[in-house]
């Protein structure tokens, strides 16, 4: 069926009705593929022999255009609501599912290309990726892993050898850029858009959300399938104020008799543990439209996703979010919220939550994201107890100085006393980050030194231990958008070294790899300019 109006391209849309997916073949052309990266570890989770990836057929294998034994390749159909409007159906416009494979472990690995061609998904796009693109996702996917954060992962990176059409900045000027497909590797890319389009159309549709509901927990989330189930693994984590008080109660539920309303909880928990990551680590994802939530709770569809380099809340990667800045660095926990408020509102038109229970686990979001942001925080400052004061005033000051993220908590454990010591040889330490600064801002920063130095005694850690355990959640490495673009001016020109050169580094972001410290440098100046720092949706 076809509708007028897509809000995106202005194209009709190709409705896909009662189904959850359609069956596609990849149909990417491809001349001279050739293989830029693959992950090993990824490699090892599916126990692929190393000597698979120099098979001469291994890039037509990763493109598509040669199908894996047993492969039924599909794409999968989504709806999702994009910068806060519901936008109807979606869909895996350029993703295509080859299928799972089952490891020796038993686990379910599913195997899908990013740019093999269109599917009934496609709209008036073109179901391609670019390099450009490609890399980043394939580079960060696997700097997320290694930084411990929930994500999709990646196995390979092939090019197509063929020219794909792209107007970078909108702006009319087209370009021909190389093309690339990424094999993205996840326990599975259902969506919160995927339960949504369903509750979205009409009645006969509806009953999907159950199915794909039930599906969903008998493979992802197996402890919810059978009731009664272990209530107690549910509380874990739980904070003191989730318990409710005498004048905040919690609705007297108790959704362990309803295993919809459990999964539903532990989906908002899984956001909320992820979310709360992204912000310790000063991740900005860039695109948190309800199309782009796993209901795993990974992070996923790495598109222009930015690292924080000097601290601004209001930080969008962007350029289509510019405007409203919705997902700016300092929105991503409330945007979660509202995207998980958007999966109960499905799940409670299908009825499978009642609104109290979706309370519930909107309540629970909070507390666990709160929970686990103040623990991060703290352990990013080597203390155990969270103080609210110190690290507001921590985040003021680096906004107002602009100080970098990475570098300056990365410094904070060398910070020690000198007994007797100069002002300047307190704060020699951090003269990396804190770069510039004026008398009074010296003076600003003396005195959130003097506050902390005071929790740090009280706590009494020794600072060569508690540096050691900074080191561990402050990474000296991330993926920032200059390092990125350096791989690709020189993936384009046909040498890949850079890409495997980050990939291997972004393996150990919380090492200090000898000769390896110019990538963990500020941005260049010409790190600012449009493509790098700022990129849009769709490329
Ligand atoms: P995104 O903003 O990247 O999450 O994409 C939103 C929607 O646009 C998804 O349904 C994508 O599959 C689709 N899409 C993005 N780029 C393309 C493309 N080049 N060809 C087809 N569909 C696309
Ligand atoms: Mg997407
Ligand atoms: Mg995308």
């Amino acid at each position: 069926r076809e509708l007028p109006g897509d809000t995106r391209t202005g194209g009709p849309v190709r409705q896909v009705l009662h189904a959850c997916y359609s069956k596609v073949s990849p149909s990417v052309s491809v001349k001279e593929p050739e293989l830029v990266a693959w992950s090993q570890p990824v490699a090892d989770i599916l126990d692929l022999d190393p000597n698979e990836f120099k098979r001469a057929d291994f890039p037509l294998l990763f493109t598509g255009v040669s199908l894996l034994k047993g492969s039924l390749p599909y794409a999968q159909c989504y709806g999702g609501h994009q910068f806060g409007v519901w936008a109807g159906q979606l869909g895996d416009g350029r993703a295509i599912t080859l299928g799972e494979v089952l490891n020796n472990q038993g686990e379910r690995w599913e195997l899908q290309l990013k740019g093999a061609g269109k599917t009934p998904y496609s709209r008036t796009a073109d179901g391609l990726a670019v390099l450009r693109s490609s890399v980043r996702e394939f580079l960060c996917s696997e700097a997320m892993h290694h930084l411990g954060i929930p994500t999709t992962r990646a196995l390979c990176l092939v090019t197509t050898g063929e020219g794909v059409l792209r107007d970078m900045f909108y702006d009319g000027n087209v370009k021909m850029e190389p093309g690339a497909v990424v094999c993205r590797v996840a326990p599975s890319f259902i969506r919160f858009g995927t339960f949504q389009i369903h509750a979205a159309r009409d009645k006969d549709d509806v009953p999907l959300v159950k199915q794909l509901a039930d599906y969903t927990i008998h493979y992802h989330y197996p402890q919810f399938e059978h009731l009664p189930f272990d209530r107690q693994a549910l509380d874990e984590g739980l904070s003191e104020a989730s318990k409710g008080d005498k004048e905040n109660p919690l609705p007297p539920i108790d959704i362990s008799k309803n295993k919809y309303a459990a999964w539903f909880t532990e989906v908002a928990v899984q956001t909320a543990i992820t979310i709360a990551k992204w912000q310790a680590v000063g991740f900005t994802h860039g695109v948190m439209n309800t199309d782009n939530m796993s209901i795993l709770g990974l992070t996923i569809d790495y598109g222009p996703f930015g690292f924080l380099d000097a601290f601004d809340p209001k930080y969008t990667p962007n350029t289509t979010d510019l405007p409203g800045r919705r997902y700016g660095f300092a929105n991503q926990p409330d945007i979660g919220l509202w995207n998980v408020m958007q999966l109960a509102n499905t799940l409670y038109t299908a009825e499978l939550i009642t609104a109290e229970e979706a309370q519930f686990g909107l309540g629970r979001y909070a507390d666990k994201f709160m929970a686990d942001y103040q623990q991060h925080m703290s352990s990013k400052v080597g203390l155990k107890q969270y103080n609210k004061d110190l690290l507001s005033k921590l985040l003021n000051n680096m906004a107002f100085d602009k100080v970098d993220y990475t570098n300056f908590f990365r410094s904070l454990g060398n910070l020690k006393v000198v007994p007797g010591g100069s002002d300047d040889e307190l704060l020699a330490p951090l003269k990396n980050a804190l770069l510039d600064l004026s008398k009074e801002r010296k003076t600003v920063w003396l005195d959130w030194v003097h506050d902390y130095f005071e929790l740090l005694a009280a706590e009494g850690v020794p600072q060569p231990e508690r540096k050691a355990q900074m080191d561990s959640v402050n990474p000296k490495y991330v993926l920032r958008n200059y390092l990125c673009q350096s791989a690709i001016d020189q993936a384009e020109q046909g040498d890949f070294s850079e890409v495997q050169r980050l990939l291997k580094l972004m393996e150990r972001p919380y090492d200090d790899q000898p000769g390896m410290e110019k990538y963990a440098r500020l941005p260049p100046a010409w790190a600012y300019r449009p493509g790098v720092c700022m990129l849009s949706c769709s490329s």
